[in-house]
């Protein structure tokens, strides 16, 4: 077995046959963002803003929001900083919002729903994030959408967001990009018609994994099934990515799915094309792709998703792929 020579972090990432893939850096506080540069991605895919708003005890107004995520996007400069809006509900509570509590809060109050439940939450962060994308490169990302009326929704109030900045003198980024995370199963049976009114997706396989295998993400009883890997979640990868391509956008995966490096042959031969990890994975995850052959990714691909477990994946994976994983 030959020594690949090191991939330099600041190489654009690639795989052996030359065909590009983006890592980028999740990340939920500006610490972590000051972490971004020198790490080797390229840019954040995805801050979750729903970190910015614990650890105090009430709401941060606008302007308060402006200047974190100016902080933040400096930091990050001139690479981009994708921002989820607040993703709160689920397993993350927010203690001064008084959510209700009920029986299945996974099932229930959270995301998108609260945002939409809650207009002026919603309209209060996106004329921050509009603010800040006149300076830098932003995009924002929905969480937890299940149907085209929630992005409608959110359309309508963007507007009137923008029409609210625009009568105040305010500058703005007039095309600010709206992408949709995929991580309901809903959303990927959806994701012909989604991909018309976002201009990319976001795979999220921590919540696409247990809804789709309907096994609680925190639930040790049930983690045996709670398993990206599963055949099911690869395919719910497929449909979205073929249906993401042929309306012409991009597909990034930012679950934990993206962290493993059994993942990434599989990934890449199913067409992803960004990846958005911790950065401690980024440098480890540049040399891997830089020894995968495309073609061999496909056919890896397209294997796996007739095995029968999440674990008969992974052995696959390790047998087929001809480098140390
Ligand atoms: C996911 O669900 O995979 C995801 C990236 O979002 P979070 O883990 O914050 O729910
Ligand atoms: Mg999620």
């Amino acid at each position: 077995r030959t020594t690949q020579p090191a991939v330099a972090l600041s190489t654009p990432t690639a795989t052996r046959d030359g065909h590009r893939v983006k890592l980028m850096a999740n990340i939920n506080t500006l610490a972590d963002a000051q972490a971004v540069k020198g790490s080797g991605a390229e840019g954040v895919g995805l801050l979750r803003s729903e970190f910015l708003f614990l650890d105090r005890t009430t709401l941060p107004t606008e302007a308060e929001q402006v200047t974190i995520y100016q902080e933040i996007a400096a930091a990050v400069a001139p690479e981009p900083l994708f921002i989820r809006l607040l993703d709160i509900g689920g397993d993350k509570p927010l203690p001064y919002l008084k959510l209700p509590s009920e029986a299945n809060p996974f099932l229930g109050y959270r995301g998108i729903r609260v945002l939409l439940d809650r207009p002026e939450l919603l309209k209060t962060q996106l004329k921050a994030i509009l603010r800040v994308s006149h300076q830098y490169a932003i995009k924002a990302i929905l969480p937890m959408v299940s149907a085209i009326a929630e992005v409608q929704a959110v359309q309508e109030i963007l507007s009137q967001a923008q029409l609210e900045l625009q009568q105040a003198n305010v500058g703005f980024h007039r095309q600010l990009e709206i992408g949709i995370m995929i991580e309901v199963p809903a959303a990927v049976n959806l994701s012909d018609r989604l991909a018309g009114v976002a201009n990319f997706f976001s795979i999220g396989t921590n919540d696409l994994t247990q809804y789709v295998m309907a096994s609680d993400r925190n639930n040790a009883q049930v983690a045996h099934l709670a398993d990206a890997f599963a055949p099911a979640i690869l395919r719910n990868i497929q449909q979205t990515v073929t249906n993401a391509h042929r309306a012409g956008i991009p597909v990034c995966v930012c679950g934990e799915l993206a962290a493993y490096r059994e993942a990434i042959p599989i990934l890449i031969g199913l067409g992803v094309d960004e990846f958005s990890l911790p950065v401690s994975v980024i440098p480890q995850l540049k040399q891997l792709i830089a020894q995968i052959d495309g073609d061999e990714a496909g056919a890896i691909a397209s294997a796996v998703l007739n095995l029968d477990s999440g674990a008969a994946v992974r052995e696959y994976v390790a047998s087929r792929f001809s480098l140390p994983l």
